[in-house]
């Protein structure tokens, strides 16, 4: 099933609490929101849902409005370019909500509830103790027009709480999960504005919705609980209620339970969550892009990548699947690796070169600068899957070769050699090096072939030592990449080392 073309124009919001820095799952709905959007050439809104002032983190706008441009989204209206329909931060609209406060008030469908604190606790406890859900036991909803103007007279602080129906059901639609239907016993009257005339989230939500002309509402689905009060205040207020989507649950990769907000650590291995855990291990955004885009919505097609224009032509909301999956971080680092595979290799060193720097402690211009960078880049962007294994093929360029430790003898010993022959191939490697002509990987191959053929040496035998002298490692990028990126001296001044070293192995 498709969804109806719409008939209005599509505008779309994505509505973060700035409470901590953002998850995975929040740059989903992003991601989604902003492809709806953009495929029926609408418009996308950042709206910043800041009501809850005890959870403020003022360091999140900044981490969601990084992780949004990291990712290539970008908005029509939000709080830094403004917009047609602004302020687009809710503490900055408080009057409107009040207003709308006084409206339902003046209705009937909102009340005054003049119950302190302490008289909310011992409801609640008593609710506790007998066994009973908790929730608020509607006395003010009943008080006569008479008590309520004695307390205001008083002065006595009140909220305003939705008048919810008390009995029967409230159904209401949602684009891929039909129509949900909830027991109006299992809810209660909410706050709606507190003592000090804030509005909270239900009310700022839809009265936002409503202005800012949103035809569609995308949101995790931990907020389908919520969406019977909004409804009920969209019927209140004689508003028509966006087409609204709750986006599957991400749970944790062994599929146990909604993906952790933090790091969840599974069979030992710690899981990034964050969307800037994702940035620093140096994922790709395009890469990032069309996995995201793949989590909880299937295109009609087998394939699996997919170019940014190709997504925003084929997505449609009606195709998310409700159900939750487990975050499938295998397919995110398989598709990195295509993606790091398909960059050009200008662009793969931009993206490495950080990554490099910051693992050896040195400027990225000290790493930029590194002689036969470029012989070793392009072997370890065939290998790796996400940018942070970088580092991991390069540690021997990055040290001298003082520095170099050969913990493990048996890596300078050839593929069926004894010390002494490996010690012979190192003596032979070090007048090849100190004559070849060209140092380039390809010349450096055929000089290193030949003498192992005269040697009557396989060619695994003889570069087995000469690998383990450049790299300390068994498993590196191919020698003679290494070799011509070493230059000469390094590598000869390595295979120096390597050779006292089995000259002690061999005397001890
Ligand atoms: N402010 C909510 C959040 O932090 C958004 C809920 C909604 O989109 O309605 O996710």
């Amino acid at each position: 099933m498709n969804a109806p073309t719409p008939t209005s124009p599509v505008r779309t919001r994505f509505a973060p609490s700035p409470t901590g820095t953002m998850h995975l799952g929040a740059l989903r709905t992003a991601l989604f929101t902003w492809l709806w959007a953009r495929h029926n050439a609408g418009d996308f809104i950042l709206r910043i849902e800041d009501t809850d002032s005890r959870r403020f983190e003022p360091s999140s706008i900044a981490s969601i409005i990084s992780g949004m441009k990291w990712l290539g989204l970008d908005w029509d209206e939000g709080p830094d370019i403004g917009g047609r329909y602004g302020p687009y931060t809710q503490s900055e609209r408080g009057d409107l909500y009040r207003q709308v406060a006084d409206d339902l008030l003046a209705a009937g469908h909102a009340y005054r509830c003049f119950c302190t604190p302490e008289r909310l606790q011992r409801v609640r406890e008593a609710q506790v103790a007998a066994g009973k859900p908790r929730r608020y036991d509607r006395t003010c909803r009943y008080l006569t027009p008479e008590q309520v103007r004695a307390k205001l007279a008083a002065g006595q602080p009140f909220t305003v709480r939705l008048a919810m129906p008390t009995e029967g059901s409230i159904t209401f639609p949602d684009l891929i999960r039909g129509d949900v239907t909830v027991d109006a016993a299992t809810l209660q009257d909410p706050v709606i504005l507190k003592s000090d005339g804030m509005a909270l989230y239900h009310l700022a939500v839809v009265v936002d919705d409503h202005f800012m002309d949103i035809s569609h509402v995308l949101r995790g689905q931990e907020w389908l609980a919520t969406a019977p009060y909004h409804f009920t205040l969209y019927r209140a207020l004689g508003w028509t209620p966006p087409v609204t989507v709750h986006l599957p649950v991400i749970l944790n990769p062994n599929g146990k339970g909604k993906m952790s907000k933090r790091k969840p650590v599974i069979d030992g291995q710690a899981y990034p969550v964050h969307v800037h855990d994702f940035i620093n291990a140096g994922y790709l955004p395009d890469a990032m892009f069309n996995f995201l885009s793949l989590l909880g919505w299937t295109p009609d097609a087998e394939q699996e990548l997919f170019q940014r224009d190709e997504l925003i032509e084929r997505f449609d909301i009606a195709r998310i699947v409700p159900s939750a999956a487990a975050m499938p971080y295998d397919k995110l680092t398989w598709m990195n690796g295509v993606y790091i595979r398909a960059l050009n290799a200008a662009d793969f060193r931009k993206a490495a070169i950080p990554l490099l720097a910051q693992a050896f402690k040195l400027s990225t211009a000290d790493v930029e600068s590194r002689p036969g960078l470029d012989y070793v880049l392009p072997e370890v962007q065939a290998r790796v899957k996400t940018l942070e294994e970088c580092p991991g093929w390069l540690g021997w360029m990055f040290c001298s070769a003082q520095e170099m430790e050969y913990t493990d003898s048996k890596l300078l010993i050839g593929r069926k050699l004894d010390v002494a022959q490996s010690v012979a191939v190192l003596d032979k490697s070090t007048c090849l090096l100190e004559t070849a002509e060209a140092f380039t990987p390809d010349a450096l191959h055929r000089v290193f072939g030949e003498a192992a053929k005269k040697m009557d040496l396989k060619a695994g035998s003889f570069f087995g030592p000469v690998r383990g002298a450049l790299s300390g490692k068994k498993v590196s990028p191919p020698l003679f990449a290494m070799m011509a990126a070493l230059g000469r001296d390094e590598a000869m001044a390595r295979v120096a080392n390597a050779k006292m070293h089995l000259h002690n192995l061999a005397s001890t």
